[in-house]
């Protein structure tokens, strides 16, 4: 009797391959890839965004880096072709790089090699394939894009900086003028009253 344990289904099957063929392998395949699509759907469309700015030197790129919050950005996406959890957003210091960790995995080898295993082996139709894997030309372009993001932002934090400091010094010296006013208020009346003493 040919023995086969399903990493899909959890469970171990005494039909032995027979069971990638059964209906309800099947169907938790079919559910499982739409999930996982779904999520690839997602990051390629963030990564065609940021590309479509990819030509206006000007732009900040079209990602949006934002604070990073670990409620937020820690999230992992299961994917089932290498069978591991893969966090979705990136993380450059303080700032959240969205979809970005998951489009660094599927443009990855280890995703491209691990993804054809698992199409052999569960039988996957050969046409769907292709929607799950990111071209490394599409991934290098969202890649620039996230660079310039980040410039952008960088630029927009240090003109915000430099406007902070300009304020202040601007309020510093309209308080000295106040403090320099009072002072000259309290000395004009002895002025005025000295020669006539
Ligand atoms: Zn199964
Ligand atoms: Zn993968």
């Amino acid at each position: 009797m040919a023995v086969h344990y399903c990493g899909l289904c959890r469970r171990t099957s005494f039909s032995g391959r027979r069971h990638l063929y059964s209906a309800a392998h099947r169907r938790r395949l079919q559910e499982a890839l739409a999930r996982l699509q779904e999520e690839v759907a997602a990051a390629r469309a963030a990564a065609a965004a940021a590309a479509a700015e990819e030509d206006d030197e000007e732009g900040d790129g079209g990602v949006a880096v934002r604070p990073y919050d670990p409620a937020e950005h820690d999230r992992r996406v299961w994917c089932l072709c290498c069978g591991r959890g893969v966090r979705r957003d990136g993380r450059r210091g303080g700032l959240a790089l969205p979809q970005a960790g998951l489009l660094q995995h599927l443009a990855g080898a280890e995703h491209r090699r691990e993804t054809a295993r698992f199409w052999r082996e569960n039988r996957a139709e050969a046409a769907l394939r292709e929607r799950f894997l990111v071209p490394a030309e599409e991934y290098e372009r969202f890649a620039r894009a996230l660079e310039r993001a980040l410039a952008a932002h960088q630029r927009r934090e240090e003109e915000r900086i430099r406007q902070m400091a300009a304020g202040i010094r601007e309020a510093e010296r309209r308080q000295r003028e106040t403090v320099q006013a009072a002072l000259q208020l309290q000395m004009e009346p002895e002025l005025c009253v000295g020669p006539s003493v």
